[in-house]
């Protein structure tokens, strides 16, 4: 494949082979304005779809600065195949070739009720996983994960966002001196306009309030370059929200989204190396994450899991609207992550970022070990 030189690092060869030796000969540069068309439903994955995608990111490149010298991400098409996390160091700069990189972005803090957040469990079980304050409230974190492959850099989950008054900021005790998205993903390198694809697990105010923002008085969405997508069947539950949930959907959080909105329609193979498979317990039509790194596989459980302290199956939230449903959803994932070592990615707790299970002498799932996300890769 053709090697290139781009402002000083060492560089890149074409998103797809071609006979000329142009950059970016042979794809065609979509006008998103006109091209996009939501919302949709996509039937199944297949290769025609993602190339389509790829055609229209085929001419992007991402820069970004890592110990002094500047690359970009190889675009390799063809790989599509095996998805490796290893960095290869090559003539000092470093050569993404199948790259895979994942970040935890943390979004803010804030704290919810312990006792919402338990349901029927008692306070003497759960304030051991997670302390309360004075007004029995506890800790929670917004954690969203970044993953960034190849051409590709893709979100999931955007925390709260900044839409919010002081009554609302004390309700929830919202924290932002801890971290936002925007500081968070400038850290990892990148800015928002660098995200290519936004995956809302659901749309309660504490996943999808972070993907739009006000700009002179006018709601505006934060990833401007990003197809955001969501379960059909949890657009219109967000739409038409039965009275429990209603406190948790804002408008203004959701019907900008529909700009750039692709409404998946079940379990989807979103790319190769991430499917998203729709749970109902919670909310109707959340999605989870499973991403495949070479060596890993990950859980983005959203709000399937969303503390450590969650991971026995009957410590189901008092938020969940078919509590019943959550049980069995959750059984069948960590049944999933005892057998196969699946790393579960914790959303919601502010002590442990991952996690994995297994199943003890009486058959009941625990946690295992946690650790932090970066110890994976290191
Ligand atoms: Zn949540």
């Amino acid at each position: 494949m053709a090697q290139r030189w781009y402002g000083g690092g060492r560089l890149i060869a074409n998103a797809r082979p071609t006979n000329s030796g142009k950059r970016g000969a042979g794809m065609k540069k979509l006008n998103l304005k006109t091209e996009f068309r939501p919302p949709k439903t996509l039937k199944a994955p297949n290769a025609d779809r993602h190339d389509k995608g790829q055609e229209r990111l085929g001419t992007h490149v991402r820069r970004k600065r890592f110990g002094g010298k500047a690359f970009a991400l190889e675009q390799n098409f063809a790989l599509l195949a095996p998805v490796r996390t290893r960095l290869a160091k090559r003539d000092g700069v470093f050569n993404h070739n199948s790259f895979m990189q994942l970040y935890s972005i943390e979004t803010g803090r804030f704290k919810l009720d312990g006792g919402a957040m338990f349901g029927v469990v008692p306070k003497t079980i759960w304030q051991k996983t997670n302390p309360a304050d004075a007004l029995n409230r506890i800790d929670m974190a917004m954690r969203c994960l970044l993953i960034a492959e190849n051409d590709r850099l893709i979100l999931i989950d955007a925390g709260l966002g900044h839409k919010y008054n002081d009554k609302f900021a004390e309700i929830y005790a919202v924290d932002h001196r801890h971290s936002t998205l925007k500081t968070s993903l400038a850290q990892a390198g990148f800015s928002p306009a660098d995200v290519t694809d936004l995956v809302l697990t659901h749309l309660h105010f504490d996943h999808c309030g972070g993907a739009t923002e006000i700009v002179n008085g006018k709601i505006e969405l934060v990833f401007p370059n990003a197809t955001i997508y969501l379960q059909k069947s949890h657009w219109e539950t967000a739409n038409h929200p039965n009275a429990r949930e209603k406190a948790s959907f804002f408008q203004d959080n959701i019907l900008p989204l529909k700009e750039r909105l692709v409404l998946i329609d079940g379990a989807t193979q979103l790319f190769p190396f991430l499917r998203l498979e729709a749970v109902h317990g919670h909310s109707r039509g959340q999605q989870v994450a499973l991403i495949q790194t070479e060596k890993y596989e990950i859980l983005y459980a959203a709000d399937l899991c969303p503390t450590y302290g969650h991971v026995p199956v009957n410590y189901v939230m008092g938020y969940d609207i078919e509590p019943l449903v959550s049980m069995e959803e959750r059984a069948r994932y960590m049944a999933r992550a005892a057998e196969y070592g699946t790393i579960i990615f914790y959303e919601h707790d502010p002590y442990n970022e991952c996690g994995t299970v297994r199943k003890n002498e009486r058959g009941a799932f625990v946690s295992d070990q946690t650790f932090p996300l970066s110890e994976l890769f290191s």
